[in-house]
């Protein structure tokens, strides 16, 4: 007899984390799997931040931190907000977390009520759909289609406002899109969530370095809403930092409170030699991110001309982040004379079967006519993995 909460029963698992495990146990077998499911860089974390986390350890950084971080770090992130993004928080606005998924499941248990309304903008990344069930919210999902480049239009945001609507979780860069807003779109949101009093909006920053078109820029820079933004970032994906889990946030004070009083009781500060790595990551020249976002430039550019021409595939160009995430309606319904492909989900198991090759089906996502590919990876595997994919689709008629 199992003996677990309705909460634990009433969450899925996390479908990116799912195909990982599959691909592993595929490649356990023996089988010659590239995977493309999992949103992390392939490249190792930068030397003088590993120097900084050995230095740490010689230094006995051993004892409990502070639960909201480490004051120096803190004020550097203070002052990363003001130089990079022009944002004003003071250190004590600012909580460092394990990883940006802990200072997200730390804001919305701070602020969402049972039966309050969260809109998430579809594709969305996994999470922020179990993270608003786990706070008993209800998760709103607004639609963005891949005509409109997969971005939500600021009516269909207002018509899905109510009076239970308590945060908007906006996302650019996106996972799993890699769109980026304009700033012209991005105000037009803004303004959206101006109108409504009480309406908070999280922005998950996350990939902000990680843009290649212009510049970044953080929806709390419009002054009108600067009080009712939550910026999230975290170190995970600019830095090639994801084992070491630190995020953070900028937050008005009063939620910054609520959420070291939540940290306080759950997990007290995170891992200290990780923090003090974080520090040097945040306090770097920038020189180990501009060599990233290249190379990530570089195989966009070479997986999306290899994907355009596969036949029936639907690509738009993402502007940022490591992912792609083609239309494959086309592909529906089709069969290799042994599989019926039904839906994307379908498809990421046969390309993982027939094509070994490790995607994720869109549905997770809030997609269920995508397919998400992450082309953190090598630009030869990356080259064998869309021509493994070319040729399994070829096969499907
Ligand atoms: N937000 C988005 C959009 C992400 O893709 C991820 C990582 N996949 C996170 C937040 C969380 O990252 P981490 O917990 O490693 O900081």
């Amino acid at each position: 007899m199992e003996y677990l909460s309705d909460r634990i029963k009433s969450l899925s698992v996390s479908q990116t984390l799912a195909m990982a495990q599959r691909s592993r146990e595929l490649k356990a077998r023996g089988i010659d799997i590239i995977s493309l499911s999992l949103g992390e860089p392939d490249f190792n974390t930068p030397d003088y931040i590993k120097e900084a986390a050995k230095k740490a350890i010689d230094e006995n950084y051993s004892k409990y931190p502070p639960v909201p971080g480490y004051a120096d770090l803190r004020e550097a992130i203070s002052r990363k907000f003001r130089n990079e993004n022009g944002l004003d928080y003071s250190p004590d606005q600012v909580i460092v977390s394990a990883g940006g998924k802990h200072t997200l499941i730390n804001i919305i248990l701070s602020m969402v009520n049972p039966g309050d309304e969260v809109i998430i903008l579809a594709p969305y990344w996994v999470s922020y759909y179990d993270q608003i069930v786990i706070a008993q919210g209800k998760p709103v999902v607004v639609e963005a289609k891949l005509d409109n480049d997969f971005k939500v239009k600021p009516e269909q945001l207002e018509a899905a406002i109510t009076d239970r609507t308590r945060l908007i979780i906006f996302n650019s860069p996106s996972n799993p899109t890699g769109m980026v807003y304009t700033p012209e779109e991005m105000e037009k949101i803004a303004r959206v969530v101006e109108r409504h009093e009480g309406l908070f909006i999280i922005s998950d920053e996350i990939y902000e370095h990680i843009i290649f078109e212009g510049k970044h820029l953080s929806m709390a820079s419009f002054d009108f809403i600067h009080d009712r933004v939550i910026t999230v970032n975290g170190v995970s994906k600019g830095y090639a930092m994801t084992g070491w889990r630190i995020g953070y946030m900028g937050a008005p004070l009063w939620l910054a409170k609520a959420c070291n009083k939540l940290q306080g009781q759950f997990t007290s500060g995170v891992c200290s030699i990780a923090q003090r790595a974080a520090l040097a990551a945040i306090e770097g020249d920038g020189a180990s991110q501009r060599m990233m976002r290249e190379a990530f430039l570089r195989r966009r550019d070479l997986v999306c001309g290899l994907l355009g021409k596969i036949e029936g595939l639907k690509v738009r160009v993402p502007q940022g982040a490591f992912y792609v995430m083609p239309d494959v309606t086309y592909f529906l319904g089709r069969s290799d004379g042994e599989t019926i492909i039904s839906t994307s989900d379908d498809l990421a198991m046969y390309l993982l079967i027939k094509g070994r090759v490790a995607t994720v089906g869109g549905t997770a996502f809030g997609a269920p006519d995508c397919l998400r590919i992450s082309y953190a990876a090598s630009d030869d595997l990356l080259v064998e993995a869309i021509g493994r994919i070319k040729k399994a689709l070829e096969d499907l008629r």
